[in-house]
């Protein structure tokens, strides 16, 4: 049993990150099963799912739409907040009771970030012994052979590792989408920012070789896709840690001259965007005029207690630079509220700055305390209730803004990728605009899978209603 520990996953000791390649396993020991696979969370989430997929069908399990009818479940989980927690151990109540009643064989896994948490893991070996297996970011890769080692031996598996991480390239994925691809570029983060939990769970950044990004991108081309978006924690940090004279805006560039229709990337963060990605993103029509960047706060003290390392008048300064230079370039954004020490006055800052950007969208969030998180021994000063009435007022402008950024799409005919079928009507598709607006689109599912225009006939805060226009 390997338990995590968050004091060793805190460390950078600077040791040389290694780069190993997957190894298959030959033993089919999934034939003739059905995996289910629930996944909370983040983008990085959302592909590191299609890896434990990946896996899981290269030794013969079989995807089931529903948990209830599966072999085995694993859950893939978040710990930025606290409410992930409750999600997760509500639905591991839900499966304890298919293995008590209908499916006493069912294996149940648990993985993702809360995985890395002492906490949890202690949780889970002391009240959940009906979870069979535990496993953690870093040992992803090593995630058949603790579920083989489950089924042969019957004794439940704790496998995870507390260090910096490793990059490990060749981990087989079941894609979700054949149109748009996720391509990880970065694992892990430096930044320490006082309230997150990611560079403890995550471990240390560590950028994946230039060459292995370059060659997914051009494989996905090949095979047809249409988008990659390039993921990471602080996309701007990549190839910090692995080269002198490559960074964000070379990797843009390469994988722009590539050809693929369109380039996305996620996150941004303000303190890494130099002047030269700008000037790259504004270059190259298949590099999408859309960028997510992270405020946080509108209050320069918040800012610092956050440990974000950038100033209000630096980011708007940056907000601006992207806003002139990158043409109908979307920007959204994060912002918490109620952190320890945010007075009434650091709120109102935050207020105005988000009338003044108007941004075009934004994830707001209370302030949850992560356990051994710099914040966590911060003094709570916003109670409960104050932080649910900051982020109710904060949403009103967020939403204002967002309805007035989609009130200027209509009557414009703009080019959309066409993911699926529409959640809201089942007779249109739906899509997403270069600047990444989410469009309903009165069209044939033919158009699935393909870049069309549009014309934009009424616009919602969150979404725009369009019609197909054939060319
Ligand atoms: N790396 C990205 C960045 O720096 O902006 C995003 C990381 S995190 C997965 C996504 C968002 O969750 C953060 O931008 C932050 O707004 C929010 N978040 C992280 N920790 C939080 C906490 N303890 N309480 C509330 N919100 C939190
Ligand atoms: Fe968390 Fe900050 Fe790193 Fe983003 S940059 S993952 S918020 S520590």
């Amino acid at each position: 049993m390997k338990k995590p520990d968050m004091i060793e996953a805190k460390k950078r000791n600077k040791r040389e990150v290694e780069y190993t390649q997957y190894t298959k396993k030959e033993d089919l020991f999934g034939k003739n099963k059905k995996y289910f696979v629930r996944t909370y969370g983040c983008q990085m989430n959302e592909h590191d799912s299609e890896k434990i997929c990946g896996m899981l069908e290269s030794v013969g399990y079989i995807k089931s739409e529903s948990y209830e009818d599966a072999d085995i479940v694993i859950l893939n989980t978040c710990a930025i907040r606290e409410n992930a927690h409750d999600k997760v151990f509500g639905f591991l109540g839900v499966l304890k009771h298919i293995k008590d009643t209908t499916n006493p064989n069912l294996l149940v896994g648990l993985c993702g970030c809360m995985a890395q948490e002492e906490v949890v893991v202690s949780n889970i070996i002391n009240k959940y012994k009906y979870v069979d297996f535990v496993f953690g970011t870093h040992n992803l890769d090593n995630m058949l052979n603790i579920i083989k080692e489950k089924i042969d031996t019957s004794k439940n598996q704790i496998e995870v590792l507390s260090f910096e991480g490793d990059v490990v390239e060749g981990i087989p994925m079941h894609r979700d989408s054949i149109y748009s691809a996720w391509i990880d570029i970065q694992y892990g983060c430096d930044k320490f920012c006082t309230y997150c939990i990611v560079p403890y769970t995550r471990g240390a950044q560590r950028s994946r070789k230039k060459e292995d990004i370059l060659s997914e991108v051009k494989d996905l081309k090949e095979k047809g896709y249409k988008e990659i978006t390039l993921l990471g924690q602080n996309v701007n940090a990549y190839g910090k840690d692995l080269y002198d004279d490559y960074d964000l805006s070379n990797l843009l560039e390469d994988s722009a001259k590539i050809g693929i229709d369109r380039i996305r990337f996620v996150t941004s963060h303000p303190w890494d965007f130099t002047d030269n990605m700008v000037n790259i993103i504004a270059k190259y029509d298949n590099i999408m005029p859309y960028i997510h960047l992270p405020l946080q706060s509108g209050s320069n003290k918040v800012l610092k207690l956050m440990n974000r390392k950038y100033t209000k008048e630096e980011y708007i300064e940056l907000y601006n630079k992207i806003r002139n230079k990158v043409k109908g370039c979307s920007i959204t954004t994060d912002i918490i509220v109620g952190f320890p020490g945010e007075t009434e006055e650091d709120f109102n800052e935050t207020l105005e700055i988000a009338e003044q950007l108007k941004f075009d969208g934004a994830f707001t969030f209370a302030f949850s305390k992560r356990e051994n998180t710099p914040a966590a021994l911060m003094k709570e000063t916003v109670s409960e209730e104050e932080k649910l009435d900051r982020l109710h007022k904060l949403n009103e402008v967020i939403n204002k803004y967002s309805l007035e950024s989609n009130n200027k799409m209509v009557d414009k005919i703009v080019k959309c990728l066409v993911i699926g079928e529409s959640e809201k009507d089942s007779s249109k598709v739906c899509g997403y605009t270069e600047n990444m607006k989410l469009v309903n689109i009165d069209g044939p599912h033919s158009i699935i899978g393909k870049i069309v225009n549009v014309k934009i006939e009424e616009a919602k805060s969150f979404s725009l209603d369009g019609k197909y226009i054939k060319d």
